[in-house]
């Protein structure tokens, strides 16, 4: 490192901050790391359950559109570092890694600490200045360019800095949207900060009769004031406050968004998505007919779970003790209404605590998309969650932050700005 080496300071070592720091330090930046917390990466090691789910293996336009949340910003930074690239770079840092379902990458260990050991080791290998424990706590700035930033114990001079503190979810991690606030007193707009990927809660007491309860091969659809519709087909769970599960956090960024601009959302999980109403009506009656002896509770188990039976019938206005040969007509059309139209009146989400990314951020529209800079402080850049950008679970969150983490790193370094 040559006594004229730029001096980068990144802020915020989790998954965008850690590649930042290494890769402008492996170029010949000399780099200080600050983190709030003891240990870096805290949020990188939960990913995956534990397993530390790196990236995605599809190719890079499914990541645009994975990602609802201001995808298309994200073109150039993955047109200079993509998941192959990522995925070069880790392997040639020794990281085994495999390919699973859905294309979710992982170390080949399943240990999301052998990632944030990589990590550590590649600091010390490329003499970053770490700094635990020591939030910043402001940005400086002399005549609209980056000076530096000032920490609890005292000031620190940079020619630039990487702002990467994440969103406002898991705060125990550290991401407690403190670059949301420095960012703002430096000028930039923050939109509207809302929890994505998040269990929902529901007025229906039947979640909490259901609980624990997984339905694989159904198909939840929302709708947000009878107008903005949404549906998707696969996983979902029941809980003690609503819904959780794959199906669930998919949609969660539509419903949150609807709820927070006043709509009133309701919820119908069809489970028998690959029957239309006649071909499950016809599958019903035969059911019916094998049970006929039965009373209503015990005629519907080739049909559904046993815990679901009687959730079902209540729903359906059915009494479970009612003789299978009692069944009228229109009771058997509302049964099968009902198990192709589980009503749900969404009354909200868990809190952004509990989200797994934060929606909303630092207004992309005032960061250059081609270099990660600021467009309001010269020498700033921002990367990772803290910005506005948000996708869906499968690696596509954090191979968006390890690409503007990379982009941010690079553009700092080879800024011609003085
Ligand atoms: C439970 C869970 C599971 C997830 N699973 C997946 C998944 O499977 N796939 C996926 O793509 N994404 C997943 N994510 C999302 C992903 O982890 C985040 O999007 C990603 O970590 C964002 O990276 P980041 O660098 O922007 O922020 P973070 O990784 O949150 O890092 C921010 C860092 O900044 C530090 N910091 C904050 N303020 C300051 C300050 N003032 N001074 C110094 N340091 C500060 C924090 O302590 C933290 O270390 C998951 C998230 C959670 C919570």
């Amino acid at each position: 490192m040559s006594s004229t080496a730029k001096k980068i300071i990144v802020i915020g070592a989790g998954v965008a901050g850690l590649l930042a720091a290494v890769t402008a330090a492996h170029e010949g930046a000399k780099v200080s790391l600050f983190e709030k917390m003891p240990k870096v990466g805290l949020k990188m090691g939960i990913t995956g359950k534990g397993r530390c789910n790196i990236t995605n293996a599809a190719p890079i336009m499914d990541f645009i559109a994975k990602t609802p949340g201001n995808g298309r910003f994200l073109y150039s930074a993955y047109e200079k570092f993509d998941n192959e690239d990522l995925l070069d770079l880790f392997h040639s840092w020794g990281l085994s890694t495999k390919v699973e379902r859905g294309g979710r990458v992982f170390p080949e260990s399943d240990d999301a600490q052998e990632v944030r050991h990589l990590f550590m080791k590649k600091l010390r290998d490329e003499k970053v200045d770490l700094h635990l424990e020591e939030p910043v706590k402001k940005i400086l700035i002399r005549e609209g360019k980056i000076s530096g930033v000032m920490t609890g114990k005292r000031s620190y001079e940079a020619d630039a800095v990487i702002l990467t503190t994440g969103g406002a979810s898991y705060p125990r991690t550290g991401s407690t949207g403190d670059g949301y606030r420095m960012a703002k007193e430096m000028g930039h707009k923050v939109t509207t900060i809302r929890p994505a990927l998040i269990p929902l809660v529901c007025k229906e007491d039947y979640c909490k009769e259901l609980q624990g309860i997984s339905l694989k091969n159904v198909t939840l659809s929302v709708d947000g004031g009878g107008r903005r519709k949404a549906e998707e087909f696969g996983e979902m769970l029941f809980t003690h406050f609503g819904i959780s599960g794959p199906i669930v956090l998919s949609l969660s960024d539509k419903v949150s968004l609807w709820l927070s601009q006043g709509h009133s959302v309701k919820g119908s999980i069809d489970l028998k998505p690959a029957l239309t109403q006649e071909v499950l009506d016809k599958r019903v009656l035969r059911d019916l007919e094998k049970y006929q002896k039965r009373q209503m509770a015990g005629a519907l188990q080739d049909l559904m779970l046993h815990r679901m039976i009687d959730v079902v019938l209540n729903l359906a206005g059915i009494s479970r003790n009612l003789p299978v040969s009692e069944l009228k007509k229109a009771d058997r059309v509302k049964l099968v209404q009902t198990l192709k139209a589980l009503p749900l009146t969404i009354t909200g989400t868990q809190p952004i605590e509990e989200a797994i990314v934060t929606a909303g951020g630092i207004s992309v529209k005032e960061v250059n998309p081609s270099t990660m800079e600021s467009k309001i402080v010269q020498n700033l850049y921002l990367a990772g969650e803290v910005l506005d950008i948000h996708a869906f679970t499968g690696g596509y969150n954090l191979q968006a932050a390890f690409s503007t983490g990379h982009l941010a790193a690079i553009s700092a370094l080879r800024s011609e700005h003085a």
